[in-house]
């Protein structure tokens, strides 16, 4: 008996052992595949291959819908494959507790199954299957990464150890399914902190608060002017806090690692650094420990904010400034307007008529300043109207300093004039951008002397006209941004020189779009000169439309030119 079983033991053994073989080699090829829809494909194969079947299917399960979403498929016909792309759970009777239940379904022949309706029969027509079974894809942490299932087109009845097979692989696949899914959803977010980070030029850090060391990234080291080599960044760090933020950022730390505290520091912190200036940081960083009960770590993020805090300082500034200013009038013309109502009262012709004037000329000047505030505003809006014609440069520049003269008695304005010099302007903004630099000029030579009007042709045929004063002068690092809006120099000195940091501004605006450029060349102690070019008439391009990028351009070309001027 035992001898006549012999070959069919052995004949068993060694199916049984070419497939673990198969198994095992079908493990490492998984294991080390990284691109999931191969992955996919390679779990099918092995299915296929170790029930040996004549087609099958991978579904993965989307428990938030219920849904069994088609993944890779092999032998299907096209109509099946797509009646079975998304199926609702519920709705295929047999098959509803695999996923759910987590149990294998396993049917020998459809077409005699009561439990598979007549409708559900179809798609298994179209690709002649007769014979199914699907096996959940349960993997270690038990929960259903989808489902894996194999057909064959004939009355099958698959052996035990086919089925031991199919489980072992099944286990291994939904193991490999959730690590591709979840490393995937890692790299993704990794990818999108990494570009979020990059995008805002965001400095990172990881504080060891009990060594009281910093791991900085590139851009940390970059904000702190720290060189990489740095090898005590925290000590670096705190002798560099500005000395009127140190306290509040010291005591934030505290704060946010205090037992019960909030964990977390936003704070805006200046920092001095090594090679002049100052620079504004927002600092955001949260406390996490390793261990419970301790802070050990801290984690954040420096980004430079000097920019946005310069514009709010200047914002302020500028609002205080602007108040002041039409204060002045404001309250001229209340104090002139009741003088007149008391003297038509009185009914003196002469004195009425004084005040009148008086009360005309506040209001020029409040409607000069009203002008320059909405001048600002439609430069930032988009091109100014300019109303362009053929006029005579000298003639419009002699008009100016013969009307700004009159202004002054310590100052005495030259004029140096070309040749007749034919433009294609628009005169009156031209005569802003004349008046406002020559009353420049006047305002910051508070103690007097001359200035210089030239205007002459360039060797390259462009007309340049430049405003030299004696003045106070401007300062190097400033030069490039004289002309930004709302700029004003800090110094104390000339804070009492009130204006409202506008005036370059829109000269800038409408010198560019002459198709011309302005700049300024000032030794920073004594005397500023500046001046304007514009394009020849025959080869003048006016620009009519000016986007933020054009300005910023020709800038930076400016400055170049204020650089080697
Ligand atoms: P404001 O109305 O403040 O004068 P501007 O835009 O005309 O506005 O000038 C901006 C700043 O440029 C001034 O606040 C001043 O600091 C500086 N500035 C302009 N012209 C001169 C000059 N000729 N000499 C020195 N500084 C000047």
């Amino acid at each position: 008996m035992e001898k006549r079983n012999a070959p069919q033991h052995e004949h068993r053994l060694a199916t049984a052992l070419s497939g673990v073989k198969k198994l095992q080699e079908i493990s490492t090829r998984l294991v080390t595949e990284n691109n999931i829809n191969q992955l996919y494909n390679d779990i099918l194969d092995a299915a296929v291959n170790l029930m040996e079947a004549d087609m099958g299917s991978i579904q993965l399960f989307v428990p938030e819908s219920d849904e069994l979403v088609l993944l890779a498929h092999k032998g299907l016909d096209g109509r099946t494959v797509e009646c079975w792309q998304t199926v609702k759970v519920p709705a295929c009777t047999a098959f509803e507790t695999v996923p759910t239940m987590k149990r294998r379904v396993f049917i020998a022949d459809i077409e005699h199954c009561e439990s598979v309706t007549e409708d559900d029969r179809e798609p298994f027509r179209w690709s002649a299957i007769r014979s199914i079974q699907t096996t959940p894809l349960v993997s270690r942490d038990g929960k259903v990464a989808g489902v894996l299932s194999t057909y064959w087109n004939c009355i099958h009845q698959p052996t035990e150890y086919n089925l031991w097979l199919i489980d072992i692989l099944a286990r291994q696949a939904a193991d490999l399914i959730e690590r591709s899914k979840a490393e995937k959803t890692l790299r993704e977010s990794e990818e999108r902190l990494r570009s979020a980070v990059l995008a805002a030029e965001l400095g990172t850090f990881i504080w060891d608060l009990e060594k009281d060391e910093i791991k900085p990234d590139e851009q940390m080291l970059n904000l702190l002017e720290a060189p990489a080599a740095t090898a005590d960044l925290a000590v670096l760090f705190r002798s560099i806090l500005h000395p009127d933020d140190a306290n509040r950022y010291e005591s934030a730390v505290e704060k946010a690692r205090a037992p019960g505290g909030p964990g977390l520091i936003q704070e805006d912190i200046r920092i001095v650094l090594p090679r002049g200036g100052q620079r504004w940081l927002a600092f955001y960083a949260r406390m996490y420990s390793l261990t419970a009960g301790t802070t050990e770590y801290m984690a954040g993020c420096v980004m430079d904010i000097t920019h946005k805090k310069t514009l709010e300082q200047h914002k302020s500034e500028f609002i205080a400034i602007a108040g002041h200013e039409l204060k002045t009038p404001v309250t001229g013309i209340k104090a002139y307007a009741q003088l007149l109502t008391d003297r038509f009262y009185e009914n003196s012709e002469e004195t009425n008529f004084l005040i009148i004037k008086k009360l005309g000329k506040l209001t020029n000047r409040l409607t000069k300043l009203l002008n320059k505030l909405l001048d600002s505003t439609k430069v930032m809006d988009g091109p100014l109207e300019l109303n362009l014609e053929k006029a005579d440069l000298n003639l419009l520049i002699g008009e100016c300093v013969d009307d700004l003269q009159s202004l002054t008695r310590i100052h005495r304005i030259i004029f140096h004039s070309a040749d007749r010099q034919t433009v294609l302007v628009d005169r009156e903004r031209i005569t802003q951008v004349l008046t406002n630099l020559i009353l420049n000029a006047i305002k910051y030579s508070p103690d007097g002397g001359d200035i210089h009007v030239t205007s002459e042709t360039t060797n390259d045929g462009q007309i340049k006209v430049s405003i030299k004063d004696l003045g106070i002068g401007i300062a190097d690092g400033l030069k490039g941004r004289i002309f930004d809006r709302f700029f004003r120099t800090d110094d104390s000195d000339m804070q009492r020189l009130l204006g409202m940091g506008l005036g370059l501004y829109i000269c800038d605006a409408i010198i560019q779009q002459h198709g011309g450029k302005i700049g300024v060349k000032s030794n920073g102690q004594k005397g500023t000169t500046f001046y304007f070019l514009l394009p020849h008439p025959e080869t003048a391009v006016v620009t009519m439309s000016k986007s933020p990028d054009i300005k910023h351009t020709l800038r930076q070309s400016d400055n170049e030119h204020n650089q080697t001027a």
